[in-house]
């Protein structure tokens, strides 16, 4: 149903966004394309972190070609203005709904540990290493997973070429794109560590500092290479010449002369990244409300997470409860899927992950009733979902488990044939591992500090453990919701181990609490993670946090949790709403194609 249409995206798309830029007049400031967090419309929509990764999304739709044309080449955008966050130095969960087949479809393009990866790797002398040390080292660079995805998703559903997707962003790379507030915090934060790799503080601290608010940041070497994997395909990045750069920059980090920093390693070798695939997977699904819910399988946990969750919650009328008693049953129902998580879930070709119990109505029926009045103690332990269920075990106290936030972005289109993709993609934290593979302009993950270091106490055996060419579990949820087999929503976040509950509750203030799309985004957000406390923004806690408290739960602010975007179906005439965060992260940008 798709032509194949000869999208030459030239000087247009990058000529548009950068109007401002090329050939300025003197003294004036260039500005970024203007932001909007919701936009209604029709003949399809992007929703994305950034505009200039939603505009070309846009261009790529309004020349013809679909939601997945559109999705990488948005996504290839965001390697460009979002790289502390996105880019194929990483990995991240394609999950697309097909108008043509009425199915959903996933592509699993999580990083993976190298060969030589043991148990072990992140232990030394008996105790595992710090933290922030195994996130700046060549270490916990697992091997790419995003190039494979853009390649497999294009060639599986799209109308486009590779080449024809990275050229947009190759050319907002070439040309540069505006500063702004949050691209400049960001730098600020890692610039100790970004200064500590020549070929990182070169690209990203230029003149030795955080790029200035107003400036023209380009990328040329992200251009070149965005061309080569055009040219010649991913090989180029699995099998050819950058293969080669990647494995030396992981085993020897260019590390800046005087740099003190720790900087450990890598194990990842040729091999690796030859035999990288990307990897088609059965989503998740559960029933809601009536409604059907699709997410990610194992290696990540969003599906089976949001999945088991939704279904605990079914047990109770959301709707029709005090909002405080509503908050209540959602804070108790993502601690005791946790705990499942923590317990139950990791690469499914190293685990035995009880999956269908894991989704089943019955094993969540056992788990709801242990919802009590008040909040339970944390950490819950892990139920079994083993097939045989009894009401009401007792609780004990185990390891939590729960990760910390890093970074990561979500995008979401759909396009005027009714295709939606859900696209979560990530380096891990903010920055990634810090390293930059010299001269070819992006940076590598730390995806693999998404393992768990020691086995995880009360969780044993751990799911999570690094192990030889083992995908680390994840967080990330992207989600599709059918009603009677159409797409009405469609959603995402990045935030850690927050995603799950950040996309949970943006369902149940659309789905129960009856919010707008924009207010069920914007809404103030609280994340149990069976963790002694909830992690909440202030304003969540200004909101509901005594009322809460009265029934046993305790806060740790936090100041910003997730950030969504989020595309719904408004009618059947193919109209349709695109949301992105209005505040967070310095907020979003939504459009459609004909406001
Ligand atoms: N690496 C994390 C995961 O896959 C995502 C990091 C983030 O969103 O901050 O779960």
């Amino acid at each position: 149903m798709f032509r194949r249409s000869q999208l030459v995206l030239t000087a247009t798309v990058a000529g548009l966004l950068c109007a401002a830029l090329t050939a300025p007049p003197a003294q004036a400031t260039p500005k970024p394309p203007s932001k909007d967090p919701v936009a209604v419309g029709t003949g399809g929509a992007v929703a994305s972190v950034d505009p200039y990764a939603t505009e070309i999304g846009l261009q790529v739709l309004r020349r013809g070609g679909n939601a997945v044309d559109a999705a990488i080449a948005a996504a290839a955008a965001l390697g460009v203005t979002e790289p502390y966050s996105a880019g194929i130095g990483g990995g991240g969960f394609f999950v697309f709904y097909d108008a043509a087949t009425g199915e959903v479809e996933t592509i699993d393009g999580r990083e993976t540990a190298p060969a030589l990866m043991d148990e072990d790797a992140f232990v030394e002398n008996g105790v595992p290493i710090p933290f922030a040390e195994a996130v700046t080292s060549g270490l916990s660079v697992g091997v790419p997973g995003t190039p494979a995805t853009w390649a497999l998703a294009l060639d599986r559903w799209g109308s486009i070429t590779l080449r024809e997707a990275l050229r947009p962003a190759a050319q907002l790379a070439r040309r540069g794109f505006v500063v702004d507030e949050t691209f400049r915090q960001q730098t600020e934060a890692n610039a100790a560590r970004f200064a500590d790799f020549t070929s990182t503080r070169e690209l990203f601290l230029p003149g030795g500092e955080p790029p200035e608010v107003g400036s023209v940041l380009r990328n040329r070497d992200l251009a070149r290479t965005y061309g080569l994997l055009g040219h010649y395909g991913v090989d180029f990045l699995y099998d050819g010449r950058l293969a080669a750069e990647i494995v030396a920059t992981v085993i020897d980090p260019p590390v800046a002369p005087g740099a003190t920093r720790v900087v450990r390693p890598g194990l990842m070798r040729l091999p690796d990244l030859a035999a990288y695939q990307a990897l088609f997977r059965e989503p998740t699904q559960v029933a809601y409300r009536g409604l059907d819910v699709f997410g990610m399988a194992p290696p990540s946990s969003g599906g089976s997470t949001v999945g088991e969750a939704l279904n605990i919650l079914e047990n109770f009328d959301l709707a029709g409860l005090d909002r405080v008693q509503a908050l209540h049953r959602y804070l108790e129902a993502t601690a005791l899927a946790f705990a499942d998580r923590n317990r139950y879930v990791g690469d499914p070709a190293y685990v035995d992950v009880p999956l269908a119990e894991l989704l089943s109505q019955a094993f969540a029926d056992e788990r709801a009733c242990l919802i009590a009045p008040t909040a339970a103690p944390k950490p819950v332990p892990p139920g079994s979902p083993d097939g045989v269920y009894v009401p009401c075990a007792p609780a004990a106290a185990v390891g939590s488990g729960a990760t910390a936030a890093g970074s990561t972005t979500h995008l979401t289109t759909w396009d005027r044939w009714g295709n939606v993709v859900a696209y979560t993609l990530t380096i891990e934290q903010t920055g990634g591992s810090g390293i930059v593979v010299p001269d070819r302009g992006f940076l590598l993950n730390n995806e693999l500090t998404d393992f768990n270091f020691t086995p995880t106490q009360g969780t044993a055996p751990d799911p999570n453990l690094p192990e030889p060419g083992k995908r680390p579990r994840s967080s990330m949820s992207p989600t599709i919701v059918l009603d009677e087999g159409q797409p009405v929503l469609a959603l995402g976040s990045p935030g850690g181990s927050m995603i799950i509950t950040t996309v949970l509750q943006t369902l149940l203030n659309r789905l129960d609490f009856g919010m707008t799309l924009p207010d069920a985004v914007a809404a103030p957000r609280a994340s149990q993670r069976n963790t002694p406390t909830v992690s909440a923004e202030p304003a969540f806690i200004a909101q509901w946090g005594p009322a809460l408290e009265a029934l046993g739960h305790a806060f740790t602010s936090v100041p910003e949790i997730g950030a969504v975007t989020a595309i719904e179906r408004q009618d059947d005439a193919g109209r349709l709403l695109a949301v992105a965060e209005p505040v967070r992260r310095g907020g979003g940008d939504a459009g459609v194609v004909e406001p």
